[in-house]
């Protein structure tokens, strides 16, 4: 099979054997399953996960990481709850479903402010920001649009601290984790299983915390406590050891080097194609996930069957704005990409 999903996603195969085998013996004759949290082996397991991170990273010790659990929605929580003080707001740049989800989450715990939008274009760009205000508690982005491929090159340059939520392209590209106070993404793309969720934050931004909260919900205790304040999603943490591993031994050169091949094939064959249609504007397009129609809803639903028949799965759009989404998240490798673009030009050539 070809798993094209936006997420839960493809994996490499070695990080599925590894994860397969140690579910029947980790150590000691023990599953990965049914390990202690608080035994050395999980310690071990979870600091080298903090540890690769940083390394791949390249982060400063002023960061500090942690995995949690809630997913994407608890972190659109969990950021107002902690850090948006009562005479601030906060701010946000909707450039999607999900940034907006944030927003509409910070709401219900202070003050929000629209910065930028692209929603009256649909979302196919990166809407642009212009005089952010200095006073706010921060500026909330989301660098990749999971549903609408659009994908941040440019970032706000501002002394308000930056918030962003990567779930859908971390460790995908090199970039200046220097711009970012606090980086969160979901494991279920290009990390590992859902279950966990990255939380990357720098030190000073920590301190910030404004409210006291339950220990669960409070970023300073999680942190403090290095991922472990209550049972934490060892095997998700665990998977995703496993394959941030397999990324250190690929290197993230030739991880973004890959990316940026995957994407541009795809988009070549999307661009020369004459029923096929690219929806994002070109200079904002995803290298993740790369969104397309078919020129009417009967050849959309004939190239679903075909791609289906020939191995392809999980390129249907999501069900908010239909047509096609491929994700190209790390685990893709470009044979598969060239099958892909291959049973498109097929289907164009023979069944239109
Ligand atoms: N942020 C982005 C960019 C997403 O693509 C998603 C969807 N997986 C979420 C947040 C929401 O994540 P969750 O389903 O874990 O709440």
């Amino acid at each position: 099979m070809y798993n094209f999903n936006s997420g839960p996603a493809a994996l490499p195969k070695e990080v599925l054997q590894q994860a397969a085998d140690d579910i029947l013996h980790f150590q000691n004759g023990l599953s990965i399953l049914e390990m202690p949290h608080r035994s050395a082996a999980i310690k071990a397991v979870i600091s080298e996960s903090e540890d690769l991170v940083r390394s791949l990273l390249n982060l400063g010790d002023d960061y500090e990481v942690c995995w949690m659990q809630g997913g994407g929605r608890a972190q659109f929580a969990m950021i107002p709850m902690n850090f948006l003080k009562p005479e601030q707001a906060a701010g946000f740049i909707n450039s999607g479903h999900w940034a907006e989800e944030a927003m509409n989450y910070a709401a219900y715990y202070g003050k929000t402010l629209e910065i930028a939008s692209s929603k009256t274009d649909e979302y196919h760009c990166i809407p642009q920001w212009t005089n952010i205000p200095e006073d706010l508690a921060y500026v909330h982005l989301t660098t990749n649009n999971t549903i609408y491929g659009t994908q941040f090159f440019d970032f706000p340059d501002t002394k308000v601290p930056l918030v962003a939520d990567m779930s859908s392209d971390i460790f995908s590209r090199q970039l200046d984790f220097k711009h970012f106070d606090l980086i969160y993404a979901v494991a279920q793309k290009n990390i590992g299983p859902a279950g966990a969720t990255l939380v990357i934050a720098k030190t000073d931004f920590l301190n910030r915390q404004a409210n006291s909260l339950p220990g669960i919900f409070s970023y300073k205790t999680l942190f403090n406590a290095h991922s472990a304040y209550n049972t934490p999603p060892v095997f998700a943490i665990y998977c995703s050891l496993l394959n941030l591993r397999w990324l250190c031994n690929v290197g993230m050169d030739t991880i973004e080097r890959q990316n940026r091949e995957k994407a541009a094939l795809l988009y070549q064959v999307i661009d020369g194609s004459k029923i096929f249609k690219g929806t994002a504007q070109k200079a904002h397009r995803s290298l993740m996930n790369v969104c397309f129609r078919g020129n009417n809803p009967e050849t959309e639903e004939a190239f679903l069957n075909f791609a289906r028949q020939q191995g392809i799965s999980g390129i249907k759009g999501h069900r908010s704005v239909g047509g096609f989404r491929v994700a190209l998240y790390n685990a893709i490798n470009i044979e598969e990409v060239s099958h892909l673009v291959k049973v498109m030009q097929h289907f164009e050539a023979n069944y239109q």
